[in-house]
């Protein structure tokens, strides 16, 4: 059974106070709950300060991007060995990654090996823009972004997919829940034809995009959909708490 997981992309928000005020309101409003995996991903500088606040919550703590390289010459960049032991996550290849900062399906693959080789568990990104929607290639894209990282890999230790539509990031237009459902059963057919049934009915499919406490619950009732990447929603307390009990609420 696939523990359901809510990880918090806080992008680029939140300098060092705003960031240990938004951890401390989560933790407090949180409490304990049971049968949900939940995540914070803020900003690099604000890494230390939540990991402290989530201290002995059982709140997990993800970066939101990495480099492939453990050290060197690559001014700004930060490293999977500088990650390593500081949290467990790390998204990989976000669209906002991939479109304006130009991450390729090349470089997003050696971002998630990489940052498997450091234990960290890489959240991959992957998502077809609205015009690869209208035009119907959605599963053309996703099959791209995939192959890239799986071919010629054997099965990573853990590994979180989260399927983002361009579309619905930040939009308010969430896609359709058994539209969803559906998508993510393909991706988990491909995961299967690469590394195996059984090995891709352990790993965990997020759904993002637009999602919030009142439309969670749709998602979390397909059975296909572990989770979700939450963006907007996730800079208010509440509001991310209220999506964690709606999915821990939910029967499957
Ligand atoms: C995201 O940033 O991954 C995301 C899904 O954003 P939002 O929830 O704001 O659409």
């Amino acid at each position: 059974m696939r523990k359901l997981l809510i990880a918090a992309n806080w992008k680029m928000n939140c300098n060092l106070e705003e960031a240990t005020a938004l951890a401390t309101a989560v933790r407090e409003s949180l409490g304990a709950v049971v049968g949900v995996e939940v995540a914070l991903c803020p900003p690099f500088v604000d890494l230390q300060a939540v990991k402290a606040v989530l201290a002995e919550t059982g709140v997990q703590l993800g970066a939101q991007d990495v480099f492939y390289e453990d050290a060197g010459a690559f001014t700004g960049a930060i490293s999977p060995r500088m990650l390593q032991g500081l949290c467990k996550y790390v998204i990989v290849g976000h669209s906002e990654r991939r479109h304006i900062f130009g991450d390729t399906d090349e470089s997003v693959a050696r971002k998630v090996h990489a940052a498997a080789r450091h234990s960290l568990v890489p959240i991959l990104c992957i998502g077809e823009t609205l015009d690869e929607f209208e035009s119907a290639r959605t599963a053309e894209v996703l099959q791209r972004q995939l192959t890239a990282v799986l071919r010629d890999s054997d099965p990573l230790p853990e590994i979180v997919v989260a399927y983002e539509p361009v579309w619905a990031i930040g939009t308010g237009k969430s896609a359709e829940p058994e539209a969803v459902n559906l998508t993510v059963t393909e991706v988990r057919t491909l995961l299967a034809e690469m590394w195996g049934l059984e090995v891709a009915n352990g790993i965990r499919i997020l759904y993002g995009g637009s999602v919030n406490s009142g439309n969670i619950a749709g998602y979390i009732r397909q059975p296909e959909i572990d989770g979700a990447l939450v963006g907007g929603a996730s800079l208010r307390a509440q509001e991310f708490c209220d999506i964690v009990f709606a999915t821990a609420a939910t029967r499957r």
